[in-house]
C-alpha cells in the first residue's frame, strides 16, 4: 500500500501552537495532506474540536504528545489513535493540567527572582485555557520587550538547565504507556535524537520503551540527519517497533518546520499508518 500524504505530529492553540485546530486543518488541506494527527502537549482537547467540525477533506487521527520521565530524563511520547472518551485518559489529563499550572506558577516565581515581573497571569492568558508551557512564557517575554525573540527567552531563562526550566514529577514512562494502551492507542517515542542522549543511551531508552509496551518510534522529523534516520530505522527493526514521522509544526513563523514537512523516509513497510488506517 502506498502511503497517503500525512503528518503525525503537530501542535495547535490547545497547547503551544499558534493556529487553532480549525486553522490547522485548513492548512493541512491547503498543503494537500490526507491524514493528520494533532498531537498537542498533554491534552486531546484540539481533537475534540476537530471532530466537532465534521469536515471530511482530511482524515483526522486522535493524538497527544505526552510529557513523561524515565530515569529522571524527560521524554515525549506521541499517543496515536487513542480513544478520546476514555475515562482513564480524561483523568490523566486533568492531573497533567494541574501539574502544568503548578509548574507555571513556579516558573513565574523563579523568573521574579531573576528580576522579571510576575508573568504568570499573562502566560495563563497566552495559553488561553490550553496546556500551559514554557513557550507561553517566551511569548509573553517577547510581547513585553523583555527579550528580542522567543529563542532568546529559552537561551536566557527557560531552556535546559536555566532557572525557568522547572523540574516536576511528570508521570513515569510506564504510566504513560499503560494509559495510552488502556485508551486503545499506540505509543510512539517522539524525536529520539532531541534529548541530548548518545545513541547508546537512545538504544537503552528504546529497549525499555519496547519492554513497557511501546509501539513505534519517530524516524523522521525536522533536524534529523540522514545518518540518524538510518540508525533509527535499524533500531526500530531490531526492536520490532513500527516507524512514524511528523513535522512537530507549531507556528507558520518558525522557519525550521512547516506542516507536513520532514525528511523523506527510506522505507515505509513498517509504518504505523498501515496499522492506524488498516
Ligand atoms: P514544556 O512543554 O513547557 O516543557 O515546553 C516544551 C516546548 O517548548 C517544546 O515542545 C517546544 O515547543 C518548546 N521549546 C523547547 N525548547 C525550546 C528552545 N530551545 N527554543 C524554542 N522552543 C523550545
Ligand atoms: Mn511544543
Ligand atoms: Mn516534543
Ligand atoms: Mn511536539
Amino acid at each position: 500500500m502506498d502511503l497517503p500524504r500525512y503528518d503525525l505530529h503537530c501542535h495547535s492553540t490547545a497547547s503551544d501552537g499558534v493556529l487553532s485546530p480549525s486553522e490547522l486543518l485548513n492548512l493541512a488541506h491547503e498543503k494537500g495532506l490526507e491524514v493528520l494527527a494533532l498531537t498537542d502537549h498533554d491534552t486531546i482537547a484540539g481533537f475534540n474540536e476537530l471532530k466537532a467540525l465534521n469536515r471530511n477533506q482530511v482524515k483526522i487521527i486522535s493524538g497527544s504528545e505526552f510529557t513523561c520521565q524515565w530515569n529522571s530524563r524527560i521524554l515525549h511520547i506521541v499517543g496515536l489513535g487513542i480513544d478520546s472518551e476514555s475515562a482513564k485518559l480524561k483523568k490523566y489529563f486533568v492531573h497533567l493540567e494541574f501539574l502544568r499550572t503548578q509548574r507555571a506558577k513556579e516558573i513565574a516565581s523563579r523568573l521574579i527572582k531573576m528580576g522579571l515581573p510576575d508573568l504568570f497571569s499573562d502566560a495563563e492568558k497566552a495559553a488561553d485555557g490550553g496546556s500551559i508551557g514554557r513557550p507561553h512564557f517566551a511569548r509573553v517575554m517577547l510581547e513585553k520587550g523583555l527579550v528580542s525573540n522567543e529563542q532568546q527567552a529559552f537561551k536566557k531563562y527557560l531552556g535546559a538547565g536555566k532557572k525557568g526550566d522547572v523540574k516536576i514529577e511528570w508521570p513515569d514512562l510506564s504510566e504513560t504507556i499503560s494509559t495510552i494502551s488502556e485508551s486503545s492507542g499506540l505509543s510512539v517515542l517522539a524525536h529520539p535524537t532531541k534529548y541530548k542522549m548518545t545513541f547508546t543511551k537512545i538504544r537503552e531508552v528504546i529497549a525499555a520503551f519496547k519492554e513497557l509496551g511501546g509501539a513505534g518510534i519517530e524516524v523522521s522529523y525536522p533536524g534529523v540527519t540522514p545518518d540518524q534516520h538510518m540508525h533509527l530505522n535499524r533500531i526500530a527493526k531490531n526492536n520490532q517497533l513500527m516507524i512514524s514521522a511528523g513535522s512537530d509544526f507549531h507556528s507558520p513563523n518558525h522557519g525550521w518546520t512547516d506542516l507536513g514537512k520532514f525528511p523523506p523516509l527510506k522505507e515505509t513497510e513498517n509504518h504505523i499508518l498501515h496499522r492506524l488506517l488498516g
